[in-house]
Parts: C-alpha cells; sequence; structure tokens
C-alpha cells in the first residue's frame, strides 16, 4: 500500500513539474522569422513573432548600435544568427537569446545619422523595424531624379482588397468583396494600359489571399508613385450607403474607426490600443509629407467617383475621412484607400454586381489618378509639363467620349 502511494506520489510530482514547464514554455512566444528587404530609400526589417507582445528599442555607442529586445520571447532555434546587409546605414543584423525570456535584434551600423521607425502589426504578427539615412526620403537629388523619371511614365499600384481565403464583406445575397474589388481593379488596368504615361501593377490579378503588409511592399519594391487599395463597405445598419474615401490617420471618429478594424480584422478595442502603439509611426508618416500629397489624391480620385456617378447612379457622397488601415502604413509613396459603395445595403450590392456600374466606378478613379497628376505636374512646373497635360486632356477627352 505504501509503496504505491510512493509511486503515485512521485506521479503527481512529476506531474507538476510537466505542468510547470509546459506553462512556462507556452507563455513565451516565439521569434519565428527574420526577413530584411534592401528597399531604395530604407531598410525594413520584419520580425514575424507568434503572438503579439512587448518590445523595447534602445541605442548604443561605440560602435553605433541599435538594438530591439522582444519581451517574454524565445527564439526559433533554426534562424540564422547574423544577416550581412548591403545598406548605407546598416552593414549586420544580429540575432539571440538576450536571457532566457528576451531575444535580443542588433543592427550594426556605419554612421550614427539616422532613423528608424518600429511598428507591431497583425495577420501575421510581425515587428516591422525600418532604418534610413536623416533626411533620406526627401533628398533633393533623388526627388529630382524621380521626377525626371515619372514624367514619362507613373506606376501606379492598384490593390484590390481581399482575396482567396478571405472573401471580404459578403452581400445580403452572396456578393463578394474581393471579386468586386478584383474586377474593378481590372477594368481599371485595362482603361490605362493603352496610355503611354501609365504603367498599372495590381498586387493581385486573379483570386489569391495576399497579407496586407505584403500589399505596399509591392509598391515600395516597385518605386510605386502611388498606391490605391480598393473596398467595398459594410455595415450592420443595411440602410448605410455611399461612398467615402480614406487616408492613412490616426482618427476618434467611431464610424471611421469600425470600417478601418474590419478591413484590419481586427477588433474595436484593439484599435483603440493601436492609437499609442502607432503614435510614433504615425508623426514621422506626417514628416515625411506624404500625408499632403495622400490628401490631395485622395481629394482627387473622391471628387471624380462622386461626379462621375452623381448622373446616372445617385450615391452618397460621405467624404474623404481618415483612420488607421493597416494596408496603408508603410506605403512610401501617395496612398488612398477607397470603399466604393456598401456591399451591405441590398440597392448598393445589386449595383455592385452590375459590370455597368463597376465600369463606371473604374472608369472614374483613372480619371481621380489622371487628374491628380496634371494638377501635381502643374504645381511642380517639371520638364515636359506642357506635354504631359496636353497629353493627359487628350486622353481624358477620349475617355469622356466612350462615357457618353
Ligand atoms: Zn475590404
Amino acid at each position: 500500500m505504501f509503496k504505491l502511494f510512493l509511486v503515485l506520489f512521485n506521479f503527481l510530482i512529476l506531474l507538476t513539474l510537466f505542468c510547470f514547464s509546459q506553462a512556462e514554455a507556452e507563455e513565451r512566444i516565439q521569434v519565428k522569422d527574420i526577413r530584411y528587404y534592401e528597399l531604395p530609400q530604407a531598410l525594413r526589417v520584419v520580425v514575424e513573432i507568434s503572438a503579439v507582445t512587448e518590445f523595447v528599442k534602445g541605442e548604443l555607442k561605440n560602435p553605433d548600435r541599435l538594438f530591439l529586445d522582444i519581451k517574454n520571447s524565445i527564439l526559433n532555434k533554426e534562424l540564422k544568427k547574423e544577416y550581412q546587409v548591403n545598406d548605407p546605414v546598416v552593414s549586420k543584423i544580429r540575432v539571440g537569446q538576450f536571457n532566457f525570456n528576451t531575444v535580443r535584434i542588433v543592427f550594426d551600423l556605419k554612421k550614427s545619422d539616422y532613423e528608424f521607425k518600429i511598428i507591431q502589426l497583425e495577420d501575421p504578427v510581425r515587428i516591422v523595424i525600418d532604418i534610413y539615412s536623416h533626411g533620406n526620403i526627401r533628398t533633393p537629388k533623388k526627388s529630382e531624379e524621380k521626377e525626371s523619371k515619372i514624367t514619362l511614365k507613373r506606376k501606379i499600384v492598384i490593390d484590390p482588397g481581399h482575396g482567396g481565403k478571405d472573401p471580404g464583406a459578403i452581400g445580403p445575397t452572396g456578393l463578394k468583396e474581393k471579386d468586386v474589388t478584383l474586377d474593378i481593379a481590372l477594368k481599371i488596368r485595362d482603361i490605362l494600359k493603352n496610355d503611354p504615361l501609365f504603367e498599372v501593377i495590381l498586387t493581385r490579378d486573379k483570386d489569391v489571399f495576399i497579407p496586407l503588409n505584403e500589399r505596399t511592399e509591392i509598391a515600395n519594391k516597385v518605386e510605386a508613385d502611388l498606391f490605391i487599395s480598393i473596398h467595398t463597405n459594410a455595415s450592420p445598419n443595411s440602410l448605410a450607403r455611399g461612398i467615402e474615401t480614406y487616408i492613412l490617420n490616426w482618427t476618434d471618429d467611431e464610424e471611421a474607426i469600425r470600417v478601418a478594424a474590419r478591413e484590419n480584422a481586427i477588433s474595436v478595442k484593439r484599435m483603440k490600443q493601436l492609437k499609442d502603439e502607432l503614435g510614433f509611426m504615425l508623426a514621422s508618416l506626417e514628416r515625411e509629407a506624404k500625408r499632403d500629397s495622400s490628401v490631395k489624391l485622395a481629394g482627387y480620385v473622391h471628387n471624380s467617383i462622386i461626379n462621375s456617378l452623381k448622373n446616372s447612379f445617385l450615391r452618397n457622397d460621405n467624404g474623404v475621412k481618415q483612420a488607421l488601415f493597416y494596408v496603408l502604413v508603410g506605403a512610401q509613396m501617395p496612398s488612398c484607400l477607397l470603399e466604393v459603395s456598401y456591399i451591405s445595403n441590398p440597392e448598393e450590392e445589386r449595383l455592385l454586381s452590375q459590370d455597368s456600374y463597376r465600369m463606371k466606378i473604374a472608369q472614374s478613379i483613372g480619371e481621380g489618378i489622371k487628374n491628380y497628376f496634371m494638377k501635381t505636374d502643374q504645381i511642380k512646373k517639371v520638364k515636359y509639363t506642357k506635354h504631359v497635360s496636353s497629353t493627359n486632356r487628350t486622353n481624358l477627352n477620349k475617355t469622356k467620349k466612350t462615357n457618353l
């Protein structure tokens, strides 16, 4: 009897130990993968982790280093510990288990005159670090080069929202947002493809799933001149209707928070928590002055859609708003997100299912893009402005004729 008790007692101790170590292992999140992208304006490092966690950043001198401590984490043992990079600021990235529950990522720096931004994103959970030379984003030489290049051909990235396993919002009779957005994007590409001034790149041209962060990465890689993400809106209120256009920024507007939470596939509560985490990055976005261009872009495209629809398909003008959309975070060019009607509204779902309505929207987005470039060209007074404007006008006239 006593022997049996002893065996049982030992078993209980083992079980307790086992549970304890299991719990301990489970508490730590995993640093799953590290990738980096040598972008023209910055080094982007993406650290994939298994769950949202806290992190601490710091700078060290002699030699200059930037580090990131990921709290409560364990390093995937299969990961490389050192990455040599070809970048003007960073020479090497090193990764290690700093202590029991901290993974440290160190960036060995070539110079102390640099800037960086760090953001934690979800779906998949990851920390994104951008490191760039101080003032590199808007050096005059770089922009001069770009201006002379873009007067010849503008690269436009159109992002059809959702796709693959993510249908987006679904209308009362089953129309899927992912199908509507893809069709409109393909139509925009067809409309602009014959114009020698534009090159249209789609983030997807078929029914595939692409994580939100990869969508702007595509635009950054090709050095696009603008990025437009296309969506259809949805609301629990089936009477909600109309067109709205968004630029990236924080907002306290409950309705805009709800729209962004849905597009980001996170809760409204989590959206509100993000405010503090993203404050730093949003400030840096404003510093880069992309916001001004994004406001202009959103304005031209939005007005074009509203003007085009008002004659044949009168739709509510819900205006240009701002909210924190993951898909726009990290875009290194003017960007906006369009919610082209409510798929949750039975009447607007019916319109969105019609080829003529989608075509009208695609044409008006195309015209909005042309208007944006025409107006910004006039302001910049770059070489070939006259040529660009006249060609644009001819094409606009042509488009208008075919519309009538
Ligand atoms: Zn959407």
